[in-house]
Order: C-alpha cells, then sequence, then structure tokens
C-alpha cells in the first residue's frame, strides 16, 4: 500500500484539498476520531479526561505554515495562552510545537527567540517538545535544540527511525540529556534519506529505542519516549527493559488521542508512564492526512462516513 500512503502524504500538501476538504461534515466525522475539538477547551477536557485514566498528557496546536514574521508571532503567542491557561488551570499537559509554525523558515534566529519565549514561561518541570517535519528540516530543528539544552531549558525533540541519519543523530545528541521522542517518522521521504522498506524503519526504531533507554542515555538524564502505536514493538521494549533492570515506571510510552487506547489504559495500569499528545485547532487537513496515510485503512472509515451522510 505505499502507493496510497504516497497518495495520502500527496494530498496533504495539496491546497486546493486542503481548503476544500475540511467544509464536508462526512471528512469532519473522520477526524474526530483523533481530535477532541477544534478549540483549546475541547482539548483541555480531553486531557481531564485522560488524567482521570492515569493518562498524561501533551497538546498541540494544528497552525498553517506561516507566511511572515506577523504569523509566527500569533502562532508563539497562541501558545503563550495555552501555557498561561496550563499554569492558572492547573491543566497536567506539556506542549509539542513545529518550528515552522515558529517561523523557522523565515529567520532561524526570529524562530529560536519564539521558542524561547515559550520555554521561559513554561511550568517548571514541564518539557517543551519540538515535532520533527519533513527531512529538509532536521538540521535546523537540532540545531535549535542543541542551543536550547545548552541554555539549560527543559526541551525535547522528536526523531525519526526512518531516517537513516538518526542513529548518528542520537549519539550526538545524547551528551545533551535533555527528552527525546522516538517515531518512525510520517513525512514522504526520498529512499536516499530514509529507509523505503517498513521492516528496516521498525528494526531501526528498536535499536534506537535501546540507546535511548541504555546506561549511556540514563547516565545523562535524558528522557526517553517511546512515541508509537506498534504493540510489536512496544512489547519487545518493554521486555528488553525488564531484561535490563528497568523498572515499569522508567518507561515512557507515548501514543496519539484516539489510537490504540486499550493499549494506552494497558500500560498505565501497568505503572508505565502512559501519555497521549492531543491535537486541537482549526487547520487540521494536513495532520489528518498524515494519520490516513499511517493506516490507509483509515480512508474506509471516512468512505463509510461518507456514504452514511
Ligand atoms: C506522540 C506522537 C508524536 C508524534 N510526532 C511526530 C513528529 O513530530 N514527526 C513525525 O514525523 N511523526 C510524528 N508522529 C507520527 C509517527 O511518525 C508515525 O507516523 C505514527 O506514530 C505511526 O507509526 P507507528 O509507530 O504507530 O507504527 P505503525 O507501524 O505505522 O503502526 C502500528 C500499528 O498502530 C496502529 N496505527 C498506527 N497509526 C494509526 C492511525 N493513524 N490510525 C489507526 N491506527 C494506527 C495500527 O494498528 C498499526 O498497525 C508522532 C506519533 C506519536 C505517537
Amino acid at each position: 500500500m505505499t502507493w496510497a500512503r504516497t497518495l495520502l502524504l500527496q494530498a496533504a500538501q495539496n491546497r486546493w484539498l486542503r481548503e476544500r476538504a475540511p467544509q464536508y461534515s462526512f471528512v469532519k466525522r473522520g477526524v474526530a476520531r483523533f481530535m477532541p475539538g477544534e478549540s483549546a477547551e475541547d482539548a483541555f477536557r480531553a486531557v481531564r479526561e485522560l488524567q482521570a485514566k492515569g493518562i498524561g498528557a501533551v497538546l498541540t496546536a494544528l497552525g498553517e505554515n506561516v507566511a511572515d514574521r506577523a504569523e509566527a508571532e500569533a502562532e508563539t503567542s497562541q501558545y503563550t495562552d495555552i501555557l498561561g491557561k496550563i499554569w492558572v488551570q492547573r491543566i497536567p499537559a506539556e506542549i509539542s510545537v513545529k518550528l515552522t509554525h515558529l517561523g523557522l523558515d523565515l529567520d532561524k534566529e526570529f524562530c529560536f527567540a519564539n521558542l524561547s519565549r515559550l520555554i521561559a514561561i513554561s511550568p517548571t518541570g514541564k518539557t517543551v517538545w519540538i515535532d520533527m517535519e519533513q527531512s529538509s528540516c532536521v538540521d535546523a530543528t537540532l540545531e535549535i535544540y542543541r542551543r536550547a539544552r545548552e541554555a539549560g531549558a527543559n526541551v525535547g525533540v522528536c526523531l525519526q527511525s526512518y531516517l537513516r541519519r538518526t542513529e548518528e543523530d542520537v549519539r550526538s545528541l545524547l551528551p545533551l540529556g535533555g527528552a527525546i521522542r522516538l517515531v518512525k517518522g510520517a513525512y514522504n521521504e526520498t529512499p536516499e534519506v530514509a529507509f523505503p522498506h517498513k521492516r528496516d524503519v521498525d528494526e531501526n526504531y528498536f535499536r534506537i529505542a535501546q540507546t535511548l533507554l541504555g546506561e549511556d542515555a540514563r547516565r545523562a538524564g535524558l528522557r526517553a519516549a517511546i512515541a508509537t502505536h506498534d504493540t510489536r514493538i512496544i512489547a519487545r521494549i518493554q521486555d528488553w527493559a525488564a531484561a535490563n533492570g528497568l523498572a515499569k515506571n522508567q518507561l515512557e510510552f507515548q501514543m496519539l488521542y484516539g489510537i490504540q487506547r486499550a493499549e494506552q489504559l494497558r500500560l498505565a495500569a501497568e505503572g508505565c508512564r502512559s501519555i497521549v499528545l492531543v491535537a486541537y485547532g482549526k487547520y487540521w487537513f494536513p495532520w489528518y492526512m498524515r494519520r490516513l496515510a499511517e493506516r490507509p485503512a483509515n480512508v474506509w472509515f471516512l468512505a463509510r462516513n461518507f456514504f452514511s451522510r
């Protein structure tokens, strides 16, 4: 089904679809599986529901690609509002941001300043997570993460196991401590930069997860977040961790809202840290297409919604 994945990821970039598709109610019903709603209040409600089940949360606002500094500043302000509410209302959540929404493509210094604004007001003990986007953004994203870490910030970055470079990146980032969220990768990449076969992506994932949970990483104080819905990999990592003397609460798993809910609950009940990334916002179309691309069978839910209008 590689063709279906490629098609869906191309649809994510298509402006015509992006502007029209979200208006259709069957598409809105489709995305509702992965998103509690478009407003921050919808997301907060979901965070409270997760909290009641022993599950933590990371919030992400789905923004459009920014065209100028004013838009990047507006995105940053949106997050400062959220962080203010997290603090005042004691909402048990962290945030995760896309650096391109904070102006990475416009000016790296400006983007770093925007990220620093968020780090400065993030409540103590809460990590500000940085998503990883297309491979063309990796160098700039890691440079900003490094600078933030060197300044002592409580910041985390996402790394993608489909990229050939990631194992090397992990090695150079480990001494910085901080936080790394390991994912497989959600963008359309060429075989030159990314493993084209899923089994290689999965094996690389398992290998890197062991490094992130290994002794050197623990000594550096790294917080490793294993972000996957792949129950086989989760079981392998749990077995490996038990064999290597790690306690259950030393393992942190992250998943997306609405996916593998039973597994999220199981991990929390077993004493692992179980965290869900809750997305909200009006500009959900490209994000939704990436969710469909991860599991093209999801398209059938969308089709069913269309025929049951
Ligand atoms: C917390 C979190 C943060 C993320 N941040 C980023 C990021 O910053 N950058 C980035 O490139 N990617 C990010 N991703 C997405 C990631 O790269 C993968 O595309 C996604 O997690 C699917 O891969 P998987 O590890 O679940 O494994 P897969 O092998 O793709 O899936 C394993 C199983 O999980 C279930 N599953 C997976 N996806 C879906 C779905 N959409 N709908 C229904 N079932 C599904 C299916 O049962 C599937 O068989 C993030 C994912 C998570 C969980």
